[in-house]
């Protein structure tokens, strides 16, 4: 059965999402944009009116969400300022590692002080000289009794300026690749944690990215999210729930970028009439509105699959992948229509511009979702469609037999070019393609 209506709750949840974002984020969006500076009393506010860590669970004292509750608020919140919606919503893929893994000491230990205390988590896996190649970090986790030592550098670390903990992956031995990684749940009071100054960015000013260096770092084995093997599979896990999220960022921004875009469109007079009137621009917003309901559509579809227990991997880099170039494309018309007010910084579009720019490069690139997408493809899809040299030919319609001459005769297959023969042997050529006799097959 397939039904995207809403839940009376999930309607409610939302409209609390949206009215928390145009009344505390939109306001102050573009102050902290200008200032470079994290927004902690917006972050706050979110976490008061219970906007964060919607996907704890109950018994751990949070409301038990789903991914679709999440995609849900974060499009809202997205709307508003995809940094903002960065910040609020990162704790979520810091704490993801440590939902998905058995430690279940560490899990009573600290989600109920993230659900209750304002506690901020991030997600550590890039490094200076690594981001895609997840398999090839180089941060070290020498055992020590039943102790875990770190030493290395993550880099990229969103909200790592005030995180309190880290999901930080490392491994035992970087020539091992996938075999050395494992995962630690790390508090940044412990000794040898150093964050960096705040990394200058182009867009997403709203939210906080730092490199976190660890010197001689001790995880006690409490906090082993992963054992050495089982790290890069839980990184893989994490990012197939939080993906279809970074997709709801695209919708969301595309969304605001579309209205902005449509109400500029109603006003603005060029040639004696509004700008709506002329079919070039209309096909611009017919486009944008396809592009916005087509990326919800796909990310609803990732984080539905997650949250009936599937394995979305591939439906959540579709999703990441498609809603983020589409956010994209459909930002970039609605500047165009907005035309030189579009590209100024009284406009809300050219912050939504660079905002949305991060949205194809962290969690994954564009181009590392079409190498899961083309893996699944070349690997594990299950076509419907004969093999082309299996195509059938069915004699009662073939409009080259139509008066049934070659009745009763074997049919053959150019396993090159396609070209079907009737006869009781195959051609010694193929007459199109010239190929010999042994690339025909018999069609049963
Ligand atoms: C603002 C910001 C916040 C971030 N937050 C976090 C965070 O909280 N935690 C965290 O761990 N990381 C974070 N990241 C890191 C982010 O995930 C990486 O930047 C991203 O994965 C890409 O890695 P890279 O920058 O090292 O690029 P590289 O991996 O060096 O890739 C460079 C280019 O080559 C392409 N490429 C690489 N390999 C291939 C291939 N096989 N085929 C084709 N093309 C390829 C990439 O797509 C990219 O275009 C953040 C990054 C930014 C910019």
């Amino acid at each position: 059965m397939l039904d995207f209506t809403l839940t009376p709750e999930q309607i409610k949840l939302q409209e609390k999402a949206r009215q928390f974002a145009m009344e505390e984020v939109l306001p102050a969006a573009a102050y902290y944009d200008v200032k470079d500076e994290i927004p902690m009393p917006i972050m706050r506010k979110a976490f008061d009116a219970g906007i964060m860590n919607g996907d704890i669970p109950k018994e751990y004292g949070g409301p038990g969400l789903g991914l679709v509750e999440a995609a849900l608020v974060t499009e809202e919140i997205a709307a508003a300022c995809p940094g903002l919606a960065t910040s609020i919503f990162d704790s979520a893929l810091g704490m993801e590692p440590l939902l998905l893994s058995k430690n279940e000491g560490a899990k009573r230990k600290y989600l109920p002080r993230i659900a209750k205390d304002f506690k901020q988590t991030s997600f550590a896996t890039s490094e200076p000289t690594m981001g895609s190649d997840v398999s090839s970090l180089r941060c070290t986790a020498t055992p020590d009794g039943e102790d875990y030592i770190l030493n290395g550098t993550k880099y990229w670390i969103t909200n790592g300026g005030i995180a309190d903990y880290v999901s930080v992956f490392a491994t035992i031995d970087p020539k091992s690749q996938h075999a050395g990684i494992c995962a630690f749940f790390v508090e940044t009071k412990w000794d040898g944690v150093t964050i960096g100054r705040t990394i200058p960015k182009m867009g997403q000013r709203c939210s906080n990215t730092v490199g976190i260096n660890l010197k001689n770092v001790r995880v006690p084995k409490e906090n082993i999210l992963a054992m050495p093997g089982k790290g890069f599979v839980l990184a893989m896990q994490t990012f197939a729930r939080t993906r279809p999220i970074i997709g709801s960022f695209g919708v969301g921004a595309a969304r605001a970028a579309m209205e902005y875009a449509l109400d500029y469109a109603k006003k603005r007079k060029t040639f004696g009439m509004a700008i709506q009137n002329y079919q070039a621009i209309q096909f611009k917003l017919a486009e944008m509105y396809q592009k916005t309901e087509t990326a919800r559509l796909l990310t609803w579809k990732a984080a539905w699959e997650s949250d009936q227990g599937k394995d979305a991997t591939v439906n959540a880099s579709i999703a990441k992948f498609y809603a983020t170039e589409a956010a994209q494309e459909v930002v970039d018309e609605a500047l165009q229509i907005c035309g030189g007010y579009g590209y100024t910084r009284m406009f809300p579009i050219e912050k939504l511009y660079r905002d949305v720019r991060l949205l194809r490069i962290y969690e994954g690139t564009s181009e590392v979702q079409r190498i899961i997408i083309a893996g699944h493809l070349l690997n594990n899809y299950r076509s419907s469609v004969p093999q082309l040299e299996n195509l059938p030919v069915h004699r009662e319609f073939d409009p080259l037999d139509e008066d049934h001459a070659n009745a009763g005769k074997a049919i053959w297959r150019c396993r090159i070019c396609g070209h079907v023969h009737y006869g009781d042997e195959a051609p010694e050529e193929c007459p199109y393609c010239f190929f010999p006799k042994t690339a025909f097959k018999e069609i049963t």
